[in-house]
């Protein structure tokens, strides 16, 4: 792990900002990028906020519905806080992919400082009414709101071809215009979960978005993205980059590993004492590759 330290350029991600849209507006017009983690527990939040604190970064961690509908937003909302008071830099809260209006209103009251309202999978139409429902929730809590136009693959999400997930420049258009969300996640070729070949981002159609709207761009399926496409995502207006299955993936795999090793006598928090550092390896890992500056 030290030598994913020493390796680090030079870190330009600490800067406060007054709000979280003051953050993402500063990030797309200055080229750089929020890296968002998906987190389950106050375990993988640990690693998270340890992670980031290690590399002098602001951060992000994500909830999924079944993790916000498990826990709770208002628990969530209480471990994020916690944390907080040993973080060096901010540590911001979102919802992820939430189909469910309902869902982000609760997550605004909890107090949460973004939310994802995902109407990919319905019309335009419904997926600006949808996004306009939670904008307008949102504002008077001054709580960041993300929509989604075009696909990201993975998870039961099948596309037959190209125009069926990219998302079309006059859609982005007509859905920022017409609902003024604050961030717009992007289908541009990215999947989620690990893909068995490199995923193909169309940068071509990324620069017509990032052209045709000021919004700041989401960047979805981080796991699978090389840096280097990752790199150039952030030059071309990508401002946050969610990054989900390396975390869970090596949280499930290393607990395993631990838990057969101890056999009837495992107990949870030795256990965590040993998945924690794996954890927080991939986490670096994916810090360094978003927090790459070359000057
Ligand atoms: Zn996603």
């Amino acid at each position: 792990m030290d030598t994913v330290i020493k390796q680090l350029p030079k870190v330009i991600y600490n800067k406060q900002y007054n709000s979280l849209k003051d953050l993402f507006i500063d990030y797309r017009n200055t080229q750089r990028c929020l890296p968002a983690f998906n987190v389950n527990d106050n375990y993988d939040l640990k690693a998270v906020v340890e992670s980031a604190n290690e590399m002098d970064t602001n951060v992000m961690v994500m909830t999924y519905p079944p993790v916000a509908e498990l826990n709770t937003p208002e628990v969530f909302r209480s471990l994020v806080d916690g944390f907080k008071k040993h973080a060096k830099n901010n540590v911001y809260l979102h919802l992820d992919h939430s189909t469910s209006v309902d869902l982000c209103k609760r997550a605004i009251d909890a107090g949460y400082d973004s939310v994802m309202i995902d109407g990919s999978q319905v019309s335009l139409q419904e997926n600006i009414n949808m996004t306009n429902q939670v904008v307008d929730y949102a504002k008077s809590a001054g709580v960041v709101v993300e929509a989604e136009i075009g696909k990201i693959m993975g998870r039961g999400v099948k596309v037959q071809c190209d125009d069926d997930f990219l998302a079309s420049v006059a859609h982005v258009k007509q859905l920022y215009d017409e609902t003024g969300v604050d961030i717009i996640a992007v289908g541009i070729g990215t999947a989620h979960g690990f893909t068995p070949t490199e995923p193909k981002i169309h940068f071509k159609r990324l620069q017509e978005i990032a052209t045709a709207v000021t919004a700041p761009l989401v960047l979805h399926g981080g796991t699978g993205i090389p840096d280097a496409d990752i790199q150039k995502s952030i030059k071309m207006g990508m401002s946050k980059i969610n990054i989900g299955t390396i975390v869970h993936t090596t949280y499930m795999k290393y607990a395993l590993k631990e838990i057969l090793k101890a056999g009837d006598s495992a107990y949870p928090p030795f256990i965590m004492k040993a998945v924690l550092p794996k954890i927080k390896a991939v986490v670096k890992n994916r810090l360094q590759a978003v927090n790459y500056h070359k000057s």
